[in-house]
């Protein structure tokens, strides 16, 4: 019997895909019941369809590989829930290196599989081989094996993950589609569709590569592209079973795996070709593309030199399927900072099967918490801006995501496509002085500054890379003179009103109801006590703060404090990161250099740590803030926009005769590391609370009124040892190098995961921020008496811990 077309609902969901079938059947699993799933075509018809659904657990974020693991669990038992076959074979996955350098990142990712307990093996060429004995072996370095990977039927998957969201009560309608998205107040009302109206509290867009469009019908920032993605599958080839595991061969930039006795042979080329640009079909439904036997040609070159008999083999079909591609190569997934109750879960990169169960429950846990349940910002929506949603720029910046799946992992890569983006206005003078630009959140910020006469083009490497002497210099002038660091990226929030005041200071852990002209250090915690930021809060006037935060937090930290800010308070808060430039004057010599520019008292009773003034430099006004995050005398320059290039040109002026040199944020990164300063995103998570940070200083536990975390800190406070803690490492050897990711070993066992590491100069060593972490307690004990060791691509290492800063100046210059 047909089921009759609801007008309300307490969700509703967009798009019967893999990720709209699979938000539903955790929803419904969570014990909601009122749930619609509304789908244009039929269910799985979109992209889902095509998949080849390969399933790997292992990603570069712990959090990520734990989706993903899940995803394998689940689908491993859905048959059993639902009586629908999933195609899921844990056949385990095979990756492959045909060079000494890709041998290091697979030795890496078996370090960081065993944080992460993934199981996983370092094996050789013919051991490999054995797993897969239709493949050549004598172009390879290594291999490694993961027992737990597999693949599974994408169409059967989501008629499965269907089915058990009905058998709880979610109501399923395919040939519906939602023409409008109905708002009121800034919260989602409901949806239109070519069948009437739902009204709804909450509508969730999983709709694959239409997810933009539908996030336009609302206001909702949805930046994803699509891109042609392809596969061939081979007639039966003699020594292919069902039992073979996948294979990957980056290096090649394919993957094979068994179906029906051939091969299913695909890849992520290193360009990749846009699709879509003049919007997607509505009725693209199990539909596919052209082949284009050209763009496939360098998959099908490399996959005869790996598989030869495929130069035999029959090609029985072409598969050319679009996918949607996000500018950063991870999916999207959240609250839509535009819109109350409007989610998003989108992008899924060719990732979307292996992804779908961790993601959906993810999601679906999100909307029934009304917030994340666990640390999600490398997909979090809140990392986009809307400007990151241009068509052009997007277009241009997917042709490199879709290889990026393949491509080499060197330690700070950086994107080439789409730049430069976002420029401060210092770009130019900074180029001319022989900077090499990264880029964050689309800024184009100085990484480091070549020597005059040297190329500004970073080469990537494991071991040293060429800018090592260059950062070396721009530390050595700001521990010992000074340096000039444009960070004009940083995100700026003023926040004003008659209730400011008293609403921060509920939404920050620091005591921010201090007086005017101090800046203050805090945290911005969850209900859980996680960081969910930590920046800086100055008070301008009585009803006026200006909050300085990181590059990549604007949208996020504006969506948090807002989203706590009462609903009757008179608060308002701007994003005026564009108004302003950042340039921060740090080192010894940053007073006297400040000083011959400026008429304000600069001394330390007159300009005392932590605190703003207003003042003159040179012929502009701008905000002095006495702050440090390389931990020397400095100050943070908030100048408007237009004064950028003076205070600029009238620092170095003034600072030419006492070594004030351009310093990159490879400097920067390392400067904080010597002094043990925690970043948020890499130290401070939405999972880490303050205690386990080592930053308890910065919470004002019994402030009247507390904040927003504060129970769950008291709780974590009384039970007294905990069983994780930021620690602080350095590596005894002067020699190696440390990016991020690695292992670290006590007394021979795996104990945690470095989140962020640089070439300490001034230490003359590798220095390290690790999460450790032990189920008997992570106390001083425990750190004073293990044998710590970093596990390097399987190369064992001694580190020495440090339970006070590494970079102390005080006892170095008693040193020296
Ligand atoms: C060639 C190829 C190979 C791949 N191989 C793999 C793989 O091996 N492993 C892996 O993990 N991933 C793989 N993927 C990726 C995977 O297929 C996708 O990530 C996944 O299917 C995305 O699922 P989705 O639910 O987001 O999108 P879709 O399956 O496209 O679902 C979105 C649905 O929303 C519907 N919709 C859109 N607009 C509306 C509207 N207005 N009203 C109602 N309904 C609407 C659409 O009709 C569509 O059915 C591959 C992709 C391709 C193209």
């Amino acid at each position: 019997m047909a089921q009759e077309f609801p007008t309300q609902a307490q969700v509703v969901i967009v798009g019967g895909g893999i990720i709209g079938c699979s938000v539903a059947y955790h929803l419904t699993k969570l014990g909601w019941r009122d749930v619609v799933l509304l789908e244009q075509g039929q269910l799985s018809g979109g992209t889902t369809w095509h998949a080849a659904g390969l399933v790997g657990q292992l990603r570069s974020h712990a959090n990520m590989t734990s989706l993903i693991k899940y995803s394998t669990q689940l689908y491993s038992e859905l048959e059993a829930e639902t009586g629908l076959a999933t195609g899921w074979k844990n056949c385990g996955s095979l990756s492959v290196a045909r060079t000494a350098d890709r041998m290091t990142v697979l030795k890496r990712t078996a370090a960081s599989a065993r944080a992460q307990g993934v199981a996983i093996e370092v094996i050789s060429p013919r051991e490999a081989q054995d797993f897969w004995p239709v493949m050549a072996i004598e172009d390879l370095v290594g291999a490694v094996w993961l027992p737990g990977d597999g693949k599974a039927n994408p169409t059967d998957l989501t008629q499965s993950l269907a089915k058990g969201a009905r058998s709880r009560g979610a109501r399923i309608f395919e040939r519906v589609r939602v023409t409008g998205i109905s708002v009121a107040n800034g919260a989602v009302t409901g949806v239109e569709t070519d069948r009437g109206a739902i009204c709804a509290q909450i509508v969730v867009n999983c709709a694959g590569q239409w997810a933009r469009k539908v996030g336009q019908m609302c206001g909702v920032s949805v930046p994803l592209h699509s891109a042609e993605h392809m596969y061939i599958v081979t007639g039966k080839i003699e020594g292919v079973h069902p039992d073979l595991p996948v294979m990957r061969d980056p290096d090649g930039y394919i993957y094979f795996k068994e179906e029906v006795g051939g091969l299913v042979m695909g890849g992520f080329e290193p360009e990749a070709k846009p699709w879509g640009m003049a919007g997607i079909p509505d009725d693209f439904e199990f539909a596919l593309l052209p082949d284009d036997w050209d763009q496939f040609e360098i998959l099908m070159q490399s996959a005869l030199q790996r598989v030869p008999q495929l130069a035999t083999s029959e090609v029985k079909k072409f598969y050319n399927g679009p996918e949607s591609f996000t500018p950063d190569n991870n999916f999207i997934l959240g609250e839509a900072p535009e819109l109350k109750n409007f989610y998003v879960g989108a992008g899924f990169n060719s990732m979307g099967i292996a992804s779908a169960g961790g993601a959906g429950r993810a999601l679906a846990e999100w909307i029934v918490n009304g917030a994340a349940t666990m640390d999600l910002w490398p997909v979090d929506i809140r990392r986009f801006a809307t400007f990151n949603n241009n068509p052009r720029w997007l277009h241009d910046r997917v042709k490199e995501t879709l290889g990026l799946h393949y491509a080499m992992p060197w330690p700070n890569r950086e994107l080439d496509t789409a730049r430069p983006f976002r420029r401060s206005p210092l770009y130019d003078r900074l180029a001319a002085k022989g900077a090499c630009f990264g880029s964050k959140m689309g800024w184009e910020r100085a990484n480091w500054f070549a020597a005059e006469g040297a190329r500004p083009v970073t080469q990537y490497a494991f071991g040293r890379q060429n800018w090592h002497d260059a950062v070396k210099r721009e530390m050595k002038a700001t521990r010992e003179a000074a340096g000039i660091f444009d960070q004009t990226s940083f995100a700026k929030l003023l926040v004003q009103g008659r209730d400011a005041a008293t609403a921060l200071n509920r939404i920050c852990a620091a005591d921010i109801d201090v007086d005017v002209g101090r800046s203050v250090y805090t945290g911005l915690f969850n209900a859980r006590g996680g960081y969910e930021s930590d920046l800086t809060v100055m008070r301008l006037s009585s009803d006026r703060f200006l909050l300085v935060t990181g590059s990549a937090q604007a949208v996020h930290d504006a969506d948090w404090i807002c989203r706590n800010i009462p609903a009757d308070a008179h608060v308002t808060l701007t994003d005026v990161t564009s108004a302003y430039a950042v340039l921060a004057l740090m080192g010894p010599r940053s007073r006297e250099i400040l000083g011959r520019l400026t008429s304000a008292d600069l001394s330390n009773e007159g300009f005392p740590f932590a605190t703003i003034r207003e003042i003159d430099i040179g012929y502009a006004t701008a905000f002095a803030n006495r702050m440090t995050y390389v931990g020397e005398l400095g100050w943070e320059l908030i100048v408007p926009a237009e004064f950028a290039v003076g205070v600029y040109e009238a620092l170095h002026a003034a600072g030419a005769d006492l070594g004030l040199a351009d310093c990159g944020y490879y400097a920067l990164e390392a400067l904080r590391l010597e002094k043990g300063y925690r970043a948020w995103s890499r130290e401070l998570t939405p999972d880490i609370t303050p205690f386990e940070a080592g930053l308890a200083f910065a919470v004002a536990l019994d402030k009247p009124g507390g904040f927003i975390g504060r129970e769950a800190l008291l709780e974590a406070r009384a039970k007294g040892v905990q069983s994780r803690r930021i620690v602080q490492f350095t590596v005894d050897d002067s020699e190696p190098m440390l990016w991020g990711g690695e292992l670290i070993l006590r007394d021979g066992q795996p104990v945690g995961e470095v989140r962020s590491a640089a070439y300490g100069h001034t230490l003359g060593r590798s220095v390290a921020l690790a999460l450790v972490e032990s189920p008997l307690g992570v106390d001083r004990k425990f750190l004073e008496t293990g044998r710590f060791e970093v596990d390097l691509a399987g190369e064992k290492h001694a580190v020495t811990v440090h339970l006070s800063a590494a970079y102390d100046p005080k006892a170095m210059r008693v040193k020296a």
